[in-house]
């Protein structure tokens, strides 16, 4: 039976002060490449149905992060190494940038006192009702799975994570204009152009969806579902000439029906990010991922 271990990348950049959240660095990132190299056999997502018995690794980078062109793509030709690069496809189509990663830059830009501080200030200002359940403070880690964050940090993350849409982008606009964040300016030197993306393809790596809009899908819609995964793939196939076959889930987050619409669809393959060694491939839809964080943790 192959085993598969799938690895999940997000920021990866030169120095902490380039980077924002749970970073990488380029060197760890080459020092881990080293490793899975001289461990595994580094295969690329089209080879997923093909598997023989070994033991296998595929790696993954969310987001449609510019780092994946800057920083990955350079180690990549060096080792002849490539992976599986999932696309928002909103960042092609329009110049905003993604409720979730306005959070991380505004968490480079606030301490998260003052972060929540000016979430609560603006709940309070723009909702007259409905707002107090949202309203953030750090007497107790509200959701255990921010292993990684303080108390008030983690609970910021996740009332931005559950309140209404509307409600979010509304806030996280009114933060970006009260801290002076030229939103287009950061657009350009966060995510990936369609000349990067074509320079990532060009050296045999594979693109998928991350969604169009990067919502956690099992919170929607049937329709609304739909429209985020096959106007994902739309949109990738026609710009690009290619075929997309997989879908990596924003958030990890999905349920019966996304499975349900993905093969509808035409998608072979969806990866999820519940932390385990694949021993072989036993639902194609629910391939577990590792992040690299908690992959490395006792091994480098
Ligand atoms: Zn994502």
């Amino acid at each position: 039976m192959p085993k598969l271990t799938v690895i999940n990348y997000h920021y990866i950049a030169e120095s902490l002060e380039q980077s924002y959240g749970n970073c990488l660095l380029v060197d760890e990132f080459e020092v881990q490449l080293k490793y899975l190299r001289d461990n595994f056999k580094i295969i690329s997502a089209n080879q997923l149905t093909e598997l023989g018995e070994s033991n296998y690794c595929l790696l993954t980078f969310d987001d449609s992060l510019k780092d994946h062109f800057n920083n990955v793509l350079p180690l990549f030709r060096k080792y002849g190494l490539n992976g599986f690069f999932s696309i928002i496809t909103n960042t092609l189509e329009g110049r905003k940038i993604n409720p979730t990663h306005k959070v991380h830059i505004l968490f480079k830009n606030l301490a998260a006192k003052e972060f929540a501080g000016l979430i609560n200030k603006s709940l309070k200002e723009n909702f007259s009702h409905d707002y107090r359940k949202y309203l953030i403070d750090d007497k107790e880690k509200l959701d255990k799975r921010y292993v990684w964050d303080d108390s008030l940090t983690a609970n910021i993350k996740y009332m931005l994570a559950v309140m209404p849409f509307e409600m979010k982008e509304m806030i996280l606009d009114n933060l970006f204009k009260e801290c002076h964040i030229n939103e287009s300016e950061i657009f350009d030197k966060y995510y990936l152009n369609e000349d990067e993306i074509k320079a990532l393809i060009a050296y045999k790596n594979d693109i998928g969806s991350h969604g169009h809009n990067h919502l956690r899908l099992s919170k929607l819609t049937k329709e609304d579902q739909g429209f985020e995964i096959k106007e994902s793939k739309r949109i990738l196939e026609e710009k690009f000439s290619i075929k997309i076959s997989g879908f990596s889930y924003p958030f990890g987050d999905y349920n019966q029906q996304t499975i349900e619409i993905l093969r509808q669809a035409g998608y072979k393959f969806g990866i999820s990010t519940i932390p385990k060694v694949n021993e072989g491939i036993e639902n194609v839809y629910q391939i577990y991922r590792i992040d690299n964080k908690t992959f490395f943790k006792d091994k480098l």
